[in-house]
C-alpha cells in the first residue's frame, strides 16, 4: 500500500490549509491523513487507488453508506438543478419538518441550522433566553461541537475552557458533571438550581467512548431539571436518527427532554443541524419570540431534500434491522476476539455504533449480558471496571490506540476513526462479509 498522492496532496494542503486539514480530528493519522478520491457503498478509495472498508462515515452522518439511494439522489438533483436556495421559505422544510415531529417523542416544532454546532448554540441560547438563567450543567468529556460555553474543562468550582481563545470568564457559566454519576449532579444542583438554564447531554457518550447510561441516570437528570424548572437538553447529534432508530435515543432509552439538538443524520450527508422540542419552548426563537436566531443557509432545500429522502428510506426499507444486527455481530466477534487476546479492554456500542476501548481492567472480560457491547449491566464482572465518564475513558491506552492500532488495520484496508475517543460506525452498505473480514484484521492487530 503506497500513500505518494496523499502525500503531495498534503505537502500542498500544509501550505493553505491549518495543520492540511478543514476539521482538526482528520489529522490525526501520522505521518498524515490519506485523502479520500470517492465513496463506493461501505468502502472508500483514496488518491492512491487504496481501498478501504469505511467505518468512519463521515463521522457519522452516512447512515446509508457512500451510494445514495436512486430516492435521495433524485431528490438531490432535483433541488440542486432548480437553483440551490433562495432565502425564502419552501416546502421541503415544511415536509421535513413534520417528519422529524412524527417520529421523536420532544419534538413538536424545530428549526434547523447548519451544523450540529450551530445547533448546541442555539439550544443554550434558547436555555438561557427561556429560563432566564445563565448556568449550564455539561458532562466531562461529552462534546458538542466546536462552540464557546461547552469547551470547558475541570470540576464545579474549578472550570476553565478547554482553548485558547475563550475568554476564562465564559466559563464561569458553565459547570462540567462526570457522566453516569448521580450524586454529582445532584449536589451541582443543590448548590445552584435556580441559577441552572438547563442540562446539556449526550445520552450516550458517543465523543468520548462510546459510554452508555447506567441504569436510571437519565431518570435522574429529567427529576432534577423538572424539580428546578431547568431544561433538559438531549444532544443527539449522534445518535439521532441511528440509535433507536426513527424515534431516536430518547425514544430508546423512554426519558424525553425539552429540547433536542440534531445533526449528522438528520441532512442525509448535506451540512445540518436542528434545535426540535415543546412548541412552548421553540416559540422563543425569532420571530415569534425574543431569542434570537438566524442563518443564510438555514433550512437549505438540498439538504432538506436530502434528510427527508434518506430518513423516508429507512421507515420504508429494514435499515436499522441491518445496521442493528451488523453492530451486534461485530460487538459479539469483538467481545469473543477481546477476550482471547487482551482481556483487559473493553467493548462497547449499541445499535450500530461499536468501539474497543483499550481499558486496563485486571479482572475477567466482560461477560453475560455485555457480549454485544458494554451495557453497564450491574451483574457483569466487570460493572466496577467498565468506562463509566469521560475520564475513564481518558485513562485508557490512548497511544497505543491511536499509533501502533489504527496504523495497523489501515494497512489492513479498515479505516477506523482516528483515535480512541470517537465512535465508529456500520452502515447500511456494509454486509456480513465485510464485518467477518474485518473481525480477522482486528484478530492480527490488537
Ligand atoms: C458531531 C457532534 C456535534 C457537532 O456537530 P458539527 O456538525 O460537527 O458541528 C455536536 N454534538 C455531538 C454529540 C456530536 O457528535
Amino acid at each position: 500500500m503506497t500513500h505518494e498522492r496523499s502525500r503531495d496532496l498534503y505537502d500542498r494542503a500544509l501550505s493553505v490549509l491549518p495543520g492540511g486539514v478543514n476539521s482538526s480530528v482528520r489529522a490525526a493519522p501520522r505521518p498524515y491523513p490519506f485523502f479520500v478520491e470517492r465513496g463506493d457503498g461501505a468502502h472508500v478509495v483514496d488518491a492512491d487507488g487504496n481501498r478501504y472498508v469505511d467505518y468512519v462515515m463521515g463521522y457519522g452522518p452516512l447512515l446509508l453508506g457512500h451510494d445514495m439511494p436512486e430516492s435521495v439522489r433524485s431528490a438531490v438533483q432535483s433541488h440542486a438543478s432548480a437553483g440551490p436556495m433562495y432565502g425564502a421559505p419552501t416546502e421541503i422544510e415544511v415536509d421535513l419538518a413534520e417528519f422529524v415531529a412524527r417520529h421523536v417523542p420532544g419534538v413538536e416544532m424545530l428549526r434547523f441550522v447548519n451544523s450540529g454546532t450551530e445547533a448546541t448554540v442555539s439550544a443554550v441560547r434558547l436555555a438561557r433566553g427561556y429560563t432566564g438563567r445563565e448556568k449550564i450543567v455539561v458532562m466531562q468529556g461529552g462534546y458538542h461541537g466546536a462552540q464557546e460555553s461547552t469547551l470547558v474543562e475541570g470540576e464545579p468550582g474549578n472550570v476553565h475552557p478547554s482553548t485558547r481563545g475563550i475568554p476564562e470568564s465564559f466559563a464561569e457559566h458553565t459547570i462540567p458533571v462526570p457522566f453516569n454519576d448521580e450524586e454529582a449532579v445532584a449536589e451541582v444542583f443543590e448548590a445552584h438550581g435556580e441559577e441552572i438554564a438547563g442540562v446539556l447531554v449526550e445520552p450516550i457518550l458517543g465523543n468520548t467512548g462510546i459510554v452508555q447510561p447506567i441504569e436510571g441516570y437519565h431518570e435522574t437528570l429529567r427529576d432534577l431539571c423538572d424539580e428546578y424548572g431547568s431544561l433538559l437538553v438531549f444532544d443527539e447529534v449522534i445518535t439521532g436518527f441511528r440509535v433507536g432508530g426513527l424515534q431516536c435515543a430518547q425514544g430508546k432509552l423512554g426519558v424525553t427532554p425539552d429540547v433536542t439538538t440534531f445533526g449528522k443524520i438528520v441532512g442525509g450527508g448535506f451540512p445540518v443541524g436542528a434545535i426540535g422540542g415543546e412548541t412552548e419552548i421553540i416559540e422563543s426563537f425569532t420571530p415569534s419570540g425574543d431569542v434570537f436566531q438566524a442563518g443564510t443557509f438555514s433550512g437549505h432545500p438540498v439538504t432538506m431534500a436530502a434528510g427527508l429522502a434518506t430518513l423516508e428510506f429507512c421507515a420504508e426499507n429494514d435499515v436499522y434491522d441491518h445496521v442493528n444486527a451488523l453492530g451486534e455481530r461485530m460487538r459479539e466477534g469483538l467481545v469473543d476476539i477481546v477476550a482471547d487476546q487482551c482481556p483487559g479492554y473493553t467493548v462497547v456500542g449499541t445499535d450500530s455504533m461499536f468501539k474497543v476501548i483499550f481499558t486496563r481492567a485486571d479482572s475477567p472480560p466482560q461477560d453475560a449480558g455485555c457480549t454485544g457491547g458494554c451495557s453497564q449491566d450491574p451483574d457483569c464482572v466487570r460493572f466496577g471496571e467498565c468506562p463509566k465518564d469521560g475520564g475513564d475513558v481518558g485513562s485508557a491506552e490512548t497511544d497505543r490506540w491511536e499509533r501502533l492500532f489504527w496504523p495497523a488495520m489501515r494497512d489492513q484496508g479498515v479505516f477506523l476513526t482516528a483515535n480512541q475517543f470517537e465512535s465508529q460506525f456500520v452502515s447500511y452498505a456494509h454486509t456480513e462479509a465485510d464485518i467477518d473480514e474485518t473481525l480477522e484484521a482486528y484478530k492480527e492487530a490488537l
